[in-house]
């Protein structure tokens, strides 16, 4: 069977201090499924991150977790998803995911979900890659960092091409209208 289109959620593995941020998790796993789309995400069963998996579990997407060894337990790592990958290390977990998906969505999160973001922004920067990145900008949580992004270009640190390489959305609609156009 074809493997679907696959959507990589980065998002929290925290709740955050607003329900938005848990509707917006859930909405997002939700519309992976009703487009017959793959999540492929960390794994875990906590934060935002386990709404994003058990939202589009329960909608019926099929499911790729990555998860290291060490977080197996803290991040209570699922063993129901339709794959679930244990990698050695945080490194290898971070690629696995990239690799197995067609596009990138970074919803709300914290020091890791920031770490996910600007890699995959980095290696498009220097040409590793073309897929499409979206900023869930929920509430807009996401503001700080694209003024910091703005500023990091108007100092002179990158070009101005580096806010040409991902996409920031506020609305879940918005979301779905930009995956669709990239991956359908
Ligand atoms: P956080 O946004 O800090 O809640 O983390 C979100 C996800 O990123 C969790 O699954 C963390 O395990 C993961 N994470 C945390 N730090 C890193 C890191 N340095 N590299 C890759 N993933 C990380």
């Amino acid at each position: 069977m074809a493997i679907p289109p696959s959507v990589c959620v980065f998002c929290g593995s925290r709740a955050g201090i607003s329900p938005t941020y848990a509707q917006a998790a859930r909405a997002t796993g939700a519309l992976i499924a009703h487009r017959g789309w793959r999540l492929v995400y960390g794994a875990g069963d906590i934060g935002i991150m386990g709404e994003v998996a058990r939202s589009a579990q329960q909608a019926g997407a099929s499911v790729f977790g990555v998860i290291p060894t060490h977080l197996m337990a803290l991040e209570v790592g699922r063993l129901d998803l339709g794959t679930l990958v244990v990698t050695e290390t945080m490194h290898e977990r971070k690629k696995v995911m990239f690799t197995n998906s067609d596009a990138i969505v970074v919803l709300p999160g914290g020091a890791g979900t920031l770490d996910e973001f600007f890699e995959v922004l980095t290696w498009r920067q220097i040409g590793l890659h073309t897929k499409p990145v979206f900023l869930l900008d929920i509430d807009g949580f996401w503001q700080p960092l694209l003024a910091l992004v703005d500023h990091v270009i108007a100092q002179g640190f990158a070009a101005p091409s580096l806010r040409d390489f991902f996409v920031s959305v506020d609305t879940i609609d918005a979301l779905e209208t930009q995956l669709s156009a990239a991956l359908e």
